[in-house]
């Protein structure tokens, strides 16, 4: 058969993309091959952008040119209504990967492609029968050749095991729509599903802080080096404080690593040690600053439920009773540290954190690549490197750094950026 000049490979997630698309290149050496991204299947939106940006890596990696598709997803939730409950591979799977074929198939089309395939076929817990049954119906009715590979056979899989680890690539956890997401993790689930505001450690927000960034080095050629480490992560749901009587909410930071309350605490201010006061119920503690902003943490003593909340409220705390609620979770997470250049051989490693402070305050991402991009020249003779530390408003990105490179502790500096607060932790 005759190979066509311009082939669309949809592509569903970097691990399967980075070993199909390579083979795919190899098999068709002499056309141009276009990745598409088309995932509405994935939620929350966190994970989506995750696996967008790693797949948009690992087709730099390969030089394959990246295309992005809509995110569809009230089309596809109202496509898949009525399968909500299906098991993975079943009925849900046909009517997902029908839809996302169809959108890539009209998008070869619109493209001039001459055929179509997808990096579903590289997946272990897809079925080949339904893809090659889906991709043949699309290749009649549209008229754009369906290339069906499966390139798991003969050791394919061991080979993208191995390529993944040696470009790093982000492996996601399950299969990608929230249907699956409950069915395999129950209820460990929430911490998928909220998104927070800043870049709380070990969550997806400062996941994709350190991805994004690891892409703006790689582009200049920079080496990256990644550092995982799995610490005990502290997550808040919902945190509230209300005087009794006047049903005013009192703005208010929760502490992190306190505990939750039970219900709801109701009580009086029975106590006062330097600026903090202390309700008489669930252990309370309310905590005074002039402003209201999250400080780096030193490991809290106790895990008494505590607010921040500015001075001005205290006249109104302590003439009112007080109603508190907090709610958060406890889990097992995992967090890194991402080394850009050569930190070896480098005379100075500048640190800064990936993680925001528990207000939200932070670097932006445009901040550090756009230090990465003026320094450059000094990243790349080995003069300095960059050290970006997972979970450090815990104090823990820094700490594992010293452990894994005592070696190094002479060379540390914070990042001169705004917003470093490793400069106040130092
Ligand atoms: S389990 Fe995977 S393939 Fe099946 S519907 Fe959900 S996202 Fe699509």
């Amino acid at each position: 058969m005759e190979k066509p000049k311009k082939i669309l490979a949809h592509v569903c997630c970097a691990v399967d993309a980075i070993y199909f698309l390579k083979r795919l290149r190899e098999d068709f050496p002499n056309s141009q091959i276009v990745a598409y991204f088309y995932d509405p299947n994935i939620h929350p939106y966190e994970e989506y952008l995750l696996r967008l940006k790693e797949s948009e890596r690992a087709c730099k990696i390969l030089g394959i040119e990246f295309l992005e598709g809509p995110y569809n997803l009230e089309g596809w939730l109202k496509k898949v209504k009525g399968y909500e409950h299906f098991p993975e591979k079943g009925a849900r799977c046909v009517i997902c990967f029908d839809e996302r074929l169809e959108n890539s198939v009209k998008k070869a089309k619109e493209l001039g492609c001459e055929a179509f395939t997808t990096t579903l076929l590289m997946s272990p817990k897809k079925s080949q029968e339904q893809l090659l049954k889906v991709g043949k119906k699309l290749e009649e009715t549209y008229g754009v050749r369906y290339i069906h590979k499966d390139y798991r056979k003969g050791g394919g899989v061991q080979e993208m095991n191995r390529l993944v680890k040696e470009k790093e690539i982000w492996r996601q956890d399950y299969c990608g729509c929230m249907f699956a997401l409950f069915q395999q993790k129950g209820e460990k689930a929430f911490l998928d599903t909220v998104g927070f505001s800043g870049r709380i450690p070990g969550t997806k927000e400062e996941h994709i802080f350190i991805r994004s960034l690891k892409v703006v080095a790689e582009l200049l050629d920079l080496p990256t080096k990644e550092e995982e480490f799995t610490f005990l992560g502290w997550f808040p749901l919902i945190g509230k404080l209300q005087l009794a009587k006047s049903k005013e909410v009192i703005p208010s930071l929760v502490v992190p690593f306190s505990a939750p309350i039970r219900g709801i605490a109701k009580g009086d201010i029975v106590k006062r040690v330097g600026n903090r006061l202390y309700l008489n119920r669930q252990n309370v503690v309310i905590q005074l600053e002039e402003e209201l902003k999250g400080f780096p943490i030193e490991v809290p003593k106790t895990s008494n439920p505590t607010f921040v909340v500015e001075k001005k409220y205290e006249k109104k705390l302590l003439t009112d009773r007080i109603v508190a609620t907090l709610d958060v979770r406890v889990e097992f997470v995992k967090s890194r540290n991402l080394l850009i250049g050569n930190p070896e051989g480098a005379q100075v490693i500048y640190l800064l954190p990936a993680d925001t402070l528990f207000d939200g305050r932070g670097i932006s991402i445009k901040e550090v690549e756009d230090f990465i991009k003026n320094e450059k020249q000094r990243l790349q003779t080995g003069n300095i490197a960059l050290a970006i530390l997972g979970a450090q408003s815990y104090g823990l990105g820094f700490e594992y750094l010293k452990e894994l490179h005592p070696d190094w502790i002479e060379k540390f500096r914070p990042a001169p950026l705004e917003g470093n607060f490793l400069q106040e932790q130092l």
